[in-house]
């Protein structure tokens, strides 16, 4: 935001919760000139923070920390320190559980421990919005308002909370910070929302995003849906992908001419291995169980997932097309859900990864940034340090991540025994002297 307006009138804001999403927001806040305080319990993150540096690799995101900590930022792991804030943003994790629907042990310890500390300590005759930044369900939320209610209701100290879904994502999270699509406020009462509206109010004023204000479990169903919607999407598109393949026609040639109707659009219409990361299964997957709770069964969110998890035995199976995977050296390119992170969970790689161990491969695996983590999860097989040590003596190579650098590997390939590539991602080009198969094309 630097170089943009700073917000006219500051605001005392807390943040509670420094990952991806609370750290964005805490910095982005306090680049805005508002005086906030970052608040976890991991003490690690609170002194990296008040070091001046970023706790999590995003770009732009050091550079935002490095000016403002010890001025408009400070951390700590100390709940006191939120007494004064006006608006208290929770945004700590609400994982997966074993039957999909989400797990809000944290978000309910955090949102409780701000709300009796608030109680016993306020110094703000005007009170506190606790807004809900983490990604809750509608009849999760609901129940923590509940929560909230039972334990404000003898005070007269005025507590609400509302929720302000978070759109940002990993590897952008700045910029999607800094110029959202739109900004949605759940909330009960004007002052919660004019609240809200000031303390993004250079954001509102530069990058006019739509601002919709309606109820906290409606903002919250909006999140839901929106990740629904582009997931689904990926997977309509991955099936139309598939028919492609078996009907030997270039599914990329068919999303761009469906991208020009401005009802569908060209976003989301690369087909490939499939989405992971840590929201749109999460997500996904806490809708359908939570709506089966509520006695609906989801049937196209049901096949988005199913879809999704193919993806990966489609590359096996186009691999198997070529060469029997036992005993054969194998190499996977792209470890990363995405290019541009070191983040793996749920990436498409891992079920790739068992597939090829489950038939006897070989596995060698290479990611610029992503080896640490998968090292941990699979430590039996042989990592690269480099993507042409990947295919130097590969019989196969399956590309999995769209890297940019993969996309200018050339003669690497000619040191493979066997040049054979699936590329999941579409980005290899077709070469002489390779067997190319592309997964949808
Ligand atoms: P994260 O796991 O990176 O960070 C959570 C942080 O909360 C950790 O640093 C943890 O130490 C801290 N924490 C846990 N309990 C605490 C407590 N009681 N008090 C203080 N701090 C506590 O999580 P994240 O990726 O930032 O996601 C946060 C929420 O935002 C989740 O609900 C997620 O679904 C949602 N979300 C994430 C993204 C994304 O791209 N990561 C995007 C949109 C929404």
């Amino acid at each position: 935001m630097k170089g943009e307006e700073s917000v006219r009138t500051p605001m005392r804001i807390a943040v509670i919760g420094s990952g991806y999403v609370g750290t964005t927001l805490a910095a982005g806040f306090a680049d805005m000139n508002h005086d906030v305080t970052a608040v976890d319990i991991d003490e690690a993150i609170v002194k990296t923070l008040n070091a001046g540096e970023s706790p999590i690799h995003e770009p732009g995101l050091g550079g935002i920390i490095a000016r403002t900590a010890g001025e408009s930022l400070t951390a700590t792991t100390d709940y006191t320190a939120i007494t004064d804030a006006q608006l208290v943003f929770i945004a700590v994790q609400t994982p997966t559980t074993a039957d999909g629907s989400i797990n809000t042990d944290a978000l309910r310890a955090a949102t409780i421990e701000a709300v009796d500390t608030l109680v016993a300590g306020s110094e703000r005759p005007d009170g506190h919005v606790i807004v809900i930044k983490s990604t809750v369900t509608p009849p999760k939320l609901a129940a923590l308002r509940e929560d909230v209610e039972s334990r404000t209701s003898g005070s007269d100290i005025d507590i609400e909370l509302a929720s302000n879904p978070e759109f940002l994502r990993e590897g952008s999270a700045v910029a999607d910070f800094s110029a959202p699509d739109k900004i949605v406020f759940g909330i009960d009462s004007k002052r919660a929302g004019d609240w809200l509206e000031q303390a993004f109010e250079p954001i509102i004023a530069t990058k006019s995003p739509d601002v919709i204000r309606t109820d906290p479990e409606t903002a919250s169903m909006i999140k839901y849906a929106n990740n629904a919607f582009l997931a689904a999407k990926i997977s309509v598109i991955n099936d139309i992908g598939n028919i492609c393949k078996e009907f030997g026609i270039d599914a990329y040639v068919v999303a761009e001419a469906i991208g020009t109707d401005h009802r569908i659009s060209p976003e989301f219409l690369r087909s490939g291995v499939g989405f992971g990361g840590s929201c749109f299964p999460k997500d996904v997957r806490a809708l359908i169980a939570e709506a089966a709770q509520a006695g609906y069964h989801a049937p196209l969110l049901d096949a988005t997932v199913e879809l999704n998890e193919e993806q990966p035995t489609r590359m096996v199976s186009l691999l198997e097309k070529h060469l029997n995977p036992a005993g054969a050296r194998v190499a996977v390119l792209g470890l990363a859900f995405k290019p541009g992170t070191d983040d793996i969970r749920n990436s498409r790689s891992i079920p790739l990864i068992e597939a090829l161990k489950k038939r006897g491969a070989q596995v060698v695996a290479y990611d610029p940034v992503a080896t640490p983590p998968m090292r941990e999860r699979f430590p039996e097989i042989e990592y690269a340090n480099s993507a042409a040590g990947a295919l130097d003596g590969a019989d196969a190579a399956l590309v999995m991540t769209a890297w940019d650098e993969f996309g200018a590997l050339d003669t690497e390939f000619d040191t493979m025994t066997r040049p054979i590539v699936v590329d999941g991602r579409r980005i290899i080009e077709r070469r002489d002297g390779i067997t190319y198969e592309g997964l949808t094309w």
